[in-house]
């Protein structure tokens, strides 16, 4: 079955690479982008649109949304409103909002994917890190990207530690009477313990996640060098949400 694609935010870095991967599948038809300031009518045959409510209507099976923080959210409502099954790779949504997101889903009997890192090396790391946490319940995350992310902490690095949440025994990390001199200078708290976000150019994703027990200590980290490390994983998500009746989080739920 041909899967007819709509990709929001097509211009980004992350859409870009999304529009190449789609355009090179057979399996796979771009029907329509969407980005609100574009210019051009149409983009390789393929029509533009610069407002969404102009999607209203069309025959598509999937939603990719690669846009920004502030608007993933309603795009992905209307998305799963008009019967595109959303394949969301935009970062910064709030647990509401995605259980929201879900319970819409749930209603209207689509597939769909929300996930914050879609290669494959990342929920790998996620998930050995919330198994070492068991073992090793001290530790902190350092997420490191390019400096034209706009949200922080990265979704991934809050995806982490909600699964780290889930395994480790619960405890505040660091000294008792400990105080930051200058503010901030211990990064995010999570759940007794924090993340930090470090911001460069040259950078693209990587993450760390650092632990420490007496006497020994345990690094895992993952880098995402090329945005094409993450293209596998929008094509099984867009190719797995087709088949299913509900939205997941976490690309670990269709693997
Ligand atoms: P980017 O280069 O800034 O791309 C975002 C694009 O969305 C821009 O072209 C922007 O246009 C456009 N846009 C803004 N509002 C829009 C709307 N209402 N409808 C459609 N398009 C809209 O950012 P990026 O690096 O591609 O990242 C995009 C998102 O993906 C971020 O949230 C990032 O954290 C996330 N991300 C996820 C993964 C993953 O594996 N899940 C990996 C990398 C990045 P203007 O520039 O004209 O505003």
């Amino acid at each position: 079955m041909m899967i007819s694609v709509i990709i929001a935010g097509f211009k980004g870095k992350m859409g870009s690479t999304a529009l190449e991967m789609v355009k090179g599948d057979s399996e796979l038809r771009l029907v329509a982008l969407l980005d609100p300031f574009a210019k051009e009518k149409e983009y390789d045959g393929v029509p533009v649109f610069t407002n969404k409510e102009d999607l209203q209507g069309l025959a598509a099976d999937v939603w990719v949304d690669f846009t920004t923080p502030q608007v993933a959210y309603d795009n992905t409502r209307f998305a799963l409103e008009n019967g595109f099954a959303p394949v969301v790779g935009t970062t910064g949504f709030t647990q509401e909002q995605i259980k929201d997101l879900q319970d819409l889903s749930v209603r209207k009997e689509l597939g769909g994917l929300i996930a914050p890192n879609f290669a494959i090396g990342a929920i790998l790391l996620m998930e050995f890190a919330a198994k070492a946490s068991k073992y090793f319940p001290d530790l902190e995350i350092i997420e490191l990207h390019h400096d034209k992310k706009k949200d922080a902490p990265s979704g991934t690095a809050v995806k982490t530690a909600e699964l780290i949440r889930q395994i480790r025994q619960p405890k505040q990390q660091g000294a008792a009477d400990e105080s930051e001199t200058l503010a901030g200078a211990r990064g995010a708290e999570f759940s007794g313990f924090r993340i930090h976000s470090v911001r460069l150019p040259g950078l693209v994703a990587h993450q760390e996640v650092i632990f420490g027990a007496a006497g020994e200590g345990l690094t895992l980290r993952h880098d995402s060098y090329d945005r094409s490390s993450f293209m596998s994983g929008v094509n099984l998500g867009i190719k797995e949400v087709v088949k299913r009746d509900r939205m997941v989080y976490g690309l670990e739920h269709l693997l």
